[in-house]
């Protein structure tokens, strides 16, 4: 018998997916068909599942498990009581769970979700038994969140919180607009299933589909559109390699409104210390990835150690001239801080910064064609 090995199943959880699962996809549309929703079911709808993605990507997950910024006290308590809302335990235990996680990704004795282990695993297998049962109260690895007031006010209160946030903001509103049913058929189930599935997502879907332009050391990818869905968290290759990043999209076009609401809060002084990955890192992990792509496709052609030869040559200069550029860059900004903008040895400093700018431009160019024309000849023998 296969189900003997088996955990025991975690009946609330089972129960809580799935009644809210059903109610979602019958009664919301039964009673829309019959009594109708007003605009202000959906703004509300909107702001509700924003508030509690949003409390889950910047509170949860990248100030909570990662550290990668600080924020003021009542910022905290707005993600606490969002994070109660979004019905995802505490802060407390997600983060443990989170840490855990990276520190042993793909590992699946280890990682509480590891994709690995497969889809439906990963997205919401992992809670309905008690896998890991023996860590589940073991904080040992947030020993700092242990000593920060609002993770351990939430997590002592954690239950009458997500009560009260879960019914009693529906019915508010719908005391508000006149429509207690449609408000917590909208904002409490229908707001419910889909922050939950969205935030479920990267832990599914954004270890098994899009790219990985940065570490294939692990299954986690990059995908714009689930991007789209999580709130900014579906870089999620970036964010596996830099995961103390405040940012994971980290391109201007790069949709990720977690990191423009951290940063738009940091004006305002209710985040401060964004940390971010060095630029010079960035584009070596990226540029060693494609030097590895690369180097598999050609694993299967003949006549290729000259091709990897230079392959090899061409990535060395750039690591040489990324490494230059970055430096003099960083020089200089310390010369500007000192106050000593009209000193000679700035202007020196200056020189060298634009003569190395100059010649990573270049030797950026040289690396990409040599890469496509690699690929391009190979490709031809391939065929
Ligand atoms: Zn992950
Ligand atoms: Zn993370």
């Amino acid at each position: 018998m296969a189900n003997e090995s088996k955990p025991p199943l975690i009946w609330l959880n089972i129960v809580l997916f799935l009644s809210t699962f059903i109610v979602a996809i019958v009664l919301v549309p039964l009673y829309g068909y019959f009594y109708g929703y007003s605009t202000a079911h959906f703004v509300w709808l909107v702001i509700s599942f924003t508030y509690c993605g949003m409390s889950i990507t910047a509170g949860y997950h990248r100030l909570w498990s990662h550290k990668a910024y600080e924020a003021s006290k009542s910022l905290k308590y707005i993600y606490a009581l969002g994070g109660a809302f979004a019905l995802q335990n505490s802060a407390l235990h997600w983060s443990s769970d989170h840490r855990v996680h990276h520190k042993h990704v793909d590992n699946n004795d280890k990682d509480p979700y590891s994709a690995k282990r497969g889809f439906w695993y990963s997205h919401i297998g992992w809670m309905l038994r008690e896998y890991q049962s023996e860590r589940y109260s073991d904080y040992r690895n947030c020993r700092d969140l242990q000593k920060d007031k609002v993770v351990t006010w939430q997590h002592k209160h954690y239950l009458p919180l997500a009560l009260t946030m879960n019914f009693g903001v529906p019915i508010l509103l719908g005391f508000l607009h006149g429509d207690i049913i449609g408000m917590l058929l909208i904002v409490g189930v229908l707001r419910l299933v889909l922050s939950h599935h969205t935030t479920f997502f990267i832990n599914s879907l954004a270890h098994l589909w899009g790219s990985q332009p940065y570490t294939n050391k692990n299954t986690a990818k990059d995908n714009g559109l689930l991007a789209f869905l999580t709130f900014g968290e579906g870089y999620h290759n970036y964010h596996h390699i830099f995961e103390n990043d405040y940012r994971n999209g980290i391109y201007w076009w790069q949709f990720d409104p977690t990191k423009w609401f951290i940063k738009a809060a940091s004006f305002f002084k209710l985040t401060s210390k964004l940390k971010k990955a060095p630029s010079s890192k960035i584009e070596l992990a990226k540029a060693k990835q494609t030097l590895q792509n690369t180097q598999h496709s050609l694993a299967s052609c003949s006549g290729t150690q000259q091709a990897l030869t230079e392959l090899e040559n061409e990535f060395l200069r750039l690591t040489r001239s990324v490494t230059e550029f970055y430096e003099t860059k960083k020089h200089f900004l310390q010369i500007s801080q000192k106050g000593m903008s009209e000193s000679y040895e700035r202007s020196l400093v200056a020189i060298r910064l634009a003569q190395a700018k100059c010649e990573l431009v270049q030797q950026r160019k040289q690396w990409q064609a040599l890469i496509q024309l690699t690929l391009t000849k190979y490709s031809v023998q391939k065929s």
